[in-house]
């Protein structure tokens, strides 16, 4: 049986199609890029998400009345693993640009999709959402970016943090307050913002060793103009919209973490097949092979998680802890199981040969973006009663 088969079954025939088509992308030439640039400490060339929008993939999940393929949230899940077994900064970085196309076809207005769609899905208008900032990650309610109503338009200011493809975008989906600064208005909205390096507006890389393909970037506006049509999200809305999406996207990293790690065992446990030591191959060594099968138990449980918690995004059930719990162990287990897949190849693992390190690198930093360990673990132990209690509904069916 094939590691991915419980979630390919709950797929179309034309789903399962996207996601050998996705597969073949990433192999081959695609996967040795990602490597050698990782190797020179750079991003991946950028050349490659145009090659990725003519695929097809960043209209992934777009309606096919505007010309994308309508896949369910488990094909984007499947798509963005077969990236992730590459590397999980790509994966995570590129994906993100096909969400934002997906809000607009499917949350935006006409006009939002006139202006921007066709640009989004052919890869010239890149553009990602922009929550954080300086003073607030985890907290959102420190929100300090203000919107002003002008003639024609809004005019924002304020510094987004953390921004990932922020070194790229040509548009970002802002998270702003409105109105003035002690004028009693505390709502929030959020606007399509187009970009362009000038007096009003600058970014900054953040600069991260080992994983600069995330593109992570400070966004400073300054009495930026955006016109009327970029509201996006209107007034009172926007936090509750941006939550409405927070179980999919933490199920959908979680998801590429359990591919990164699988990746990661399947070289190691290549490897303790070929090398020997001490007269035998390494595999056969009963310490070792106990260490990589330990990987594998937790990689299996974190799947069987992660597909639990898509199902039940996929089906519009609650999912709330299941989420939160599978970002968690999928972070938690990636973060332990590339390590441990990295020690058993000994220093080949740690080499430029392979893309342990990489991953390594990229992995940790899962544990932030979406909710940060901490808040998740804080969210699951909220929902315990509820999940777990006497009242529960998984009591209620055992009764
Ligand atoms: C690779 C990457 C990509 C990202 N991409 C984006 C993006 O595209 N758009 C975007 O808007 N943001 C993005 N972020 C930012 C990310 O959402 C924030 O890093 C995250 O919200 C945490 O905020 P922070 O880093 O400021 O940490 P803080 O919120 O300052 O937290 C610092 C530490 O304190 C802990 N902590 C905070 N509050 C509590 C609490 N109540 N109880 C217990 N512990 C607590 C946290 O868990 C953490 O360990 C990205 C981050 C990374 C690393």
């Amino acid at each position: 049986m094939n590691f991915y088969d419980s979630y390919d079954a709950l797929l179309t025939p034309e789903e399962r199609d996207l996601v050998a088509a996705a597969s073949a992308f990433c192999q081959g030439e695609f996967r040795s890029h990602l490597l050698d640039s990782h190797n020179q400490n750079k991003p991946y060339d950028t050349a490659w998400i145009g090659k990725w929008a003519q695929a097809g993939f960043l209209g992934l999940q777009t309606p096919r009345q505007f010309g994308g393929h309508d896949a369910s949230f488990l094909c984007k899940i499947r798509v963005a693993q077969a990236m992730a077994e590459h590397s999980f900064a790509a994966a995570f970085a590129i994906n993100n640009l096909q969400g934002s196309v997906t809000r607009v076809a499917r949350q935006g207005s006409d006009k939002h999709r006139e202006e921007l769609l066709e640009g989004m899905l052919g890869g010239a208008i890149l553009c990602a959402p922009a929550m954080s900032e300086p003073g607030g990650g985890s907290d959102l309610g420190a929100l300090t970016t203000r919107a002003r109503r002008v003639d024609g338009g809004w005019r924002i200011s304020g510094t987004k943090s953390w921004i990932t493809n922020g070194q790229i975008i040509q548009c970002a989906n802002v998270l702003s307050r409105i109105g003035d600064p002690g004028d009693g208005v505390e709502e929030t909205a959020s606007f399509l913002v187009p970009l362009a390096d000038g007096a009003t507006f600058r970014r900054e890389e953040i600069y991260m060793p080992g994983a600069r393909s995330f593109r992570l970037s400070h966004l400073t506006f300054q009495d930026h103009f955006v016109p009327d049509w970029g509201l996006f999200t209107p007034p009172g809305q926007a936090l509750k919209a941006s939550m409405a999406s927070v179980n999919s996207a933490r199920v959908h990293v979680a998801a590429m973490c359990v591919a990164s790690t699988r990746s990661a065992l399947s070289e190691a446990v290549v490897y303790a097949q070929g090398r020997q030591a001490f007269g035998k191959s390494l595999i056969r060594h009963q310490g070792l092979a106990w260490e990589l099968a330990e990987v594998s138990l937790r990689l299996e449980a974190a799947s069987a998680l992660v597909l639990r918690a898509a199902i039940a995004v996929q089906s519009g059930a609650p999912a709330l802890t299941l989420a939160a719990q599978a970002k968690k162990f999928a972070v938690d287990v990636a973060v332990w199981g590339i390590d441990q897949c990295l020690r058993a190849m000994g220093a080949t693992g740690a080499s430029a040969m392979h893309r342990l390190a990489m991953l390594s690198a990229e992995t940790r930093l899962a544990a932030f973006g979406d909710g940060t360990s901490e808040m998740l673990l804080d969210r699951i132990g909220k929902g315990l009663a509820a999940e777990y209690g006497p009242s529960s509904p998984a009591k209620e069916i055992s009764k």
